[in-house]
């Protein structure tokens, strides 16, 4: 069974978590601090971490930090828990590499449900099925051809700007990762011009108008409310 490893401080919701994920039949490793999880990180090798960004000692951006860095546990899926209203902690956490927050307070039946779409994803990108020949990322009926700029819906090319191809060519790369407007801006946009983040909201709406069958639907493109766009993972 897959390894979770959990970061909290808060003794009640660390019993919490536990009690439901072995329940679910997860191995689980419960750690109260932050200093705790880098020791075990030197030998462990968990295949998932529920990480809570105020800790004692080392708080979970930083935990997040040491392990996108390290390429043996760059892949490890982590969604970090945060309190409720703080935009910013997810935000920060998501720009750092987090692949999806939880906000306190949570029922335990949404965190395992998180947890299992991780796994499933980090599974699924493993076998890598939306990536099947060199340089053309299908997803859905999309197929995106990175050399050529050029991205097909149903066998019909897309008239997309540059911009619209390169957001779209990103998303697609990573289903299912929240990318925040910022972060959208600084990749497709660098820091050349300090635009708002209105850009990426107007940008995201001509490339829906373009792939979406109904814009109001998003099948492929998802607004997370308060912090950004992904591309919906599939299954
Ligand atoms: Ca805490």
């Amino acid at each position: 069974m897959p390894l979770v490893l959990v970061v909290e401080d808060e003794a009640n919701i660390l019993k919490l978590l536990a009690f439901n994920l072995t329940k679910e039949g997860y191995q689980v490793v419960a750690l109260n601090n932050g200093q705790a999880a880098v020791n075990f990180m030197k030998k462990g090798k968990p295949d998932l971490i529920i990480l809570d960004i105020m800790l004692p000692k080392v708080d979970g951006y930083e935990i997040l930090r040491m392990l996108r860095e390290k390429p043996e546990t760059s892949a490890i899926p982590v969604i970090i828990l945060s309190a409720k209203g703080e935009i910013l902690d997810r935000v920060l956490g998501l720009e750092l590499g987090a692949d999806d927050y939880i906000t306190k307070p949570f029922s335990p039946r949404e965190v395992l449900a998180r947890v299992k779409s991780q796994l499933r994803r980090k599974t699924s990108l493993r076998k890598g099925p939306q990536v099947v020949e060199e340089n053309v990322v299908r997803y859905k009926r999309l197929v995106i051809k990175p050399e050529k700029y050029e991205a097909s819906m149903e066998g019909e090319k897309l008239d997309l700007t540059p911009k619209e191809f390169e957001l779209l060519h990103l998303l697609a790369m990573n289903p299912g990762r929240v990318f925040t407007r910022d972060l959208l801006l600084e990749k497709i946009w660098g820091y050349e011009h300090v635009r708002e983040t209105r850009t990426v909201d107007v940008h995201i709406r001509y490339l829906r108008q373009k792939i979406e069958k109904d814009p109001a639907e998003q099948e492929y493109i998802e607004t997370v409310r308060g912090v950004g766009y992904r591309l919906r993972s599939m299954g």
